[in-house]
């Protein structure tokens, strides 16, 4: 393993088990994965049943990105036959571990510019939303400026939908909806009944979306106990997307960029 591969797969272990302490409630036991782009052919995502919390490097599998895209644009498959192509796609086919079942979900987030790095995590606090009966109307609108700096200028939607492949597709074709409204990729998706990805070019990026997340999930879910919630104005939204200090925070925030 070359220092490169070796550093870029320390920077997602710290990550992964930043995201796994207890401290946050972000995620516990085996939830949550995470994943990082090493290049353009192939990525690090973490390996199934593997705890975030306390991961290490064998914690973590090297696939192809060709292979798990394939899987994406082709058929139905049934469980036993993602299990096998998720094997296939594996760089070292003698390499300990087996893919997350949600390894395709990442390869249609890294495959985005400008994202490098993604964390998916099962806080309580967003989940005290996403496994609500409000979760679309209570997050159809933005709720305060550094929201939308850290965030961007809204989460994907995603409906329940069978983990693994399904899941993937459906994430996919939401996130190319949003490219063509935003023009930019998003931020951050919310899964119903599931919880949250955060994408980002860095870790820190990661870190920071996740953790301006769940304080927006919990000032959302404490505006109820206030009447609702009261969304900023699309004008006003727009206003701090585009303000050139909140540009200027947003580069600080994101350190480095692909391309
Ligand atoms: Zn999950």
């Amino acid at each position: 393993m070359t220092s490169t591969i070796t550093a870029i797969l320390s920077e997602l272990i710290q990550l992964s088990n930043h995201l796994g302490d207890p401290v946050y409630d972000y995620a516990i036991l085996g939830e949550g994965n995470s994943s990082v782009q090493i290049d353009e052919e192939c990525f690090w995502v973490k390996a199934s049943g593997a705890e975030m919390r306390t991961a290490g490097p064998d914690g973590f599998v090297q696939v192809r990105f060709a292979q798990v895209l394939a899987m994406l644009d082709g058929p139905e498959l049934s469980d036993a036959a993602v299990r096998q192509a998720l094997t296939a796609a594996k760089m070292d086919a003698d390499a300990p571990g087996h893919p997350s079942v949600e390894t395709a979900l990442h390869a249609a987030c890294l495959e985005l510019p400008g994202v490098n790095f993604v964390g998916h995590t099962h806080p309580t606090a967003i989940n005290m939303i996403t496994c609500s009966v409000a979760f679309t109307e209570a997050l159809s609108g933005r709720l305060f400026p550094d929201e939308i700096v850290a965030c961007g200028p809204a989460p994907v939607l995603i409906p329940y939908t069978d983990p693994g492949l399904p899941l993937a597709r459906e994430v996919r074709a939401r996130i190319h909806a949003y490219l063509v409204e935003y023009g930019e990729p998003p931020r951050v998706l919310l899964l119903q009944n599931h919880g949250l990805f955060a994408l980002g070019a860095t870790a820190t990026q990661v870190e920071n979306i996740t953790a301006m997340m769940v304080k927006t999930a919990r000032v959302l879910v404490g505006t109820y106990a206030m009447g609702g919630p009261h969304f900023m104005s699309t004008a006003a939204v727009n206003r701090i997307y585009t303000r050139p200090d909140e540009h200027y925070r947003q580069a600080i925030m994101t350190p480095k960029d692909k391309e």
